[in-house]
């Protein structure tokens, strides 16, 4: 054995790649951008996605007599998650290769009731939606994006922020010169929960003596756009995200900024990944959940039941049937938890333990356990497992890192890996690095994204 070959050491994909590849990186890097730019919201990314699968052939489970091999299916959950399929030779039963990833991201949701007037400003009232950091989201632009259902059940999509001719929205901060209460406060104080109130508008109604005619004003606007009145408020859900498009950063263009690379740049090269299967031996799968960041919760996060009953119909339509085979399909099944990693920030290194850190170009991120103080809450994969995915990986010149969310006792956090462990599959955590993650706009690396498009393609491929 040469010392070489004794020793481990990272490498930076950019080294490992020939001129073609390179072009490549930069190519899949520009299609990502309009992917993301098109996928504001939970719901927005889910039909990004779908019109995506829909152009290679897809078509939905209940156009579905049988299932042969090759077929391409998909399911959408109520329009925030979905799942695609493209059937391998082999049983359902005798399990899948799964690529699962989430599709929402953090951001500031409207209250029920939001709407009101102060000083000569309308405003709306909001409830943050994950873990934000909320000092990040104040004096920024910001657009609106919502689905309202009317008394009469009509339902009407919102998206104002984004276009260049549309206003944006915006929650103030103080100005330094009267900050000095404030800025004795805690990081995490400074901006309360009740303080993210987003400006709607400034202009009062005509009628001087209306008492709430700034108020007023807003609503007429909103009833001569979309026909709505203020109750419609309280069957909407409205999101507040960051206006502004993704944009690639630094002079070499390496990297790319965005809102939403938590989860959606996983969901992407899931997406792009699964666009390339084709004789499949085992059937390969491609998640997107809704919820992780609140915990997986709801109807359609994935602590539902919509995948195992999606499974369950398609194992009936390959002529299977009792509740045992469904059961054998998810056991028997593989999955990477395609969820982001934290990326080394060299600003603040020392909070990660450089040896088991992600660093930005270096690879997908295989994440053997999250969770926080000793392990808890984590899926910890089993060696065996990993170990199958490192021979994979090796042999397809797949660039990957282990890695971890910071040093010990730091904090933690987790992914939707530990709830399908529970239905007894093997589950990996395998993303993209991350840098400010949860941040109005986040960092990735174009490097990272092809590599993980491309690891996800090998899992896909060679998994047996
Ligand atoms: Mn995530
Ligand atoms: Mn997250």
């Amino acid at each position: 054995m040469t010392n070489k070959e004794l020793l481990y050491k990272k490498k930076f994909i950019w080294e490992k790649l020939n001129g073609e590849e390179r072009e490549n990186v930069f190519k899949l890097g520009d299609d990502y951008k309009a992917f993301i730019d098109a996928s504001k919201t939970e719901r927005l990314s889910i039909k990004e996605i779908i019109k995506r699968a829909e152009e290679q052939g897809f078509k939905p489970l209940d156009e579905f007599n049988e299932l042969k091999p090759g077929a391409k299916v998909y399911f959408v959950n109520k329009g925030k998650s979905a799942v695609l399929a493209v059937i391998g030779k082999d049983k359902i039963e005798n399990g899948m290769n799964i690529v699962g990833s989430h599709v929402d991201s953090p951001r500031i949701d409207l209250k029920q009731n939001p709407l009101y007037e102060e000083h000569g400003v309308s405003l709306l009232k909001t409830h943050y939606y994950g873990g934000i950091r909320k000092y990040q989201w104040v004096a920024l632009p910001l657009a609106l994006y919502g689905t309202v259902v009317k008394s009469d059940g009509e339902t009407i999509d919102i998206s104002i922020g984004d276009d260049d001719n549309d206003p944006v929205f915006y929650i103030t901060d103080l100005l330094p010169h009267l900050a000095k209460e404030q800025n004795d406060k805690k990081l995490s104080e400074a901006i309360e929960g009740e303080g993210l109130n987003v400006i709607i508008g400034s202009l009062p109604a005509e009628g001087k003596d209306d008492e709430k005619r700034f108020k007023l004003n807003v609503l007429k606007i909103l009833n001569e756009k979309y026909g709505m009145i203020e109750e419609d408020f309280h069957t909407a859900e409205i999101e507040i995200v960051p206006a502004g498009r993704a944009r690639d950063v630094g002079i070499d263009r390496g990297m790319i900024s965005a809102y939403g690379h938590d989860d959606r740049v996983c969901a992407y090269t899931s997406l792009k990944a699964i666009f390339e299967i084709e004789n499949n031996d085992r059937t390969a799968i491609s998640l997107f959940a809704d919820k992780e960041e609140i915990g997986s919760v709801g109807n359609t996060g994935m602590h539902s039941e919509f995948f195992n009953n999606f499974v369950g119909e398609m194992i009936l339509l390959q002529g299977g049937g009792d509740f045992l085979s469904l059961k054998r399909a998810l056991a028997n099944s593989s999955m990477l938890s395609s969820d982001v990693a934290a990326g080394v920030d060299p600003t603040y290194s020392n909070v990660s333990e450089i040896q088991n850190a992600a660093v930005m170009g270096q690879g997908v991120a295989m994440i053997k356990y999250t969770g926080s103080k000793g392990k808890s809450g984590a899926n910890d994969a089993n060696a065996e497992y990993i170990g199958k995915i490192r021979k994979i990986f090796n042999e397809n010149d797949i660039v990957w890192q282990p890695a971890e969310l910071g040093k010990v006792d730091q904090g933690g956090g987790g992914t939707i890996a530990y709830i399908m462990a529970n239905l007894n599959m093997d589950v990996v955590d395998l993303g993209v690095p991350v840098l400010s993650m949860h941040a109005p706009f986040e960092l990735v690396s174009k490097t990272d994204v092809y590599m993980t498009y491309k690891a996800y393609k090998a899992f896909y491929t060679n998994f047996i």
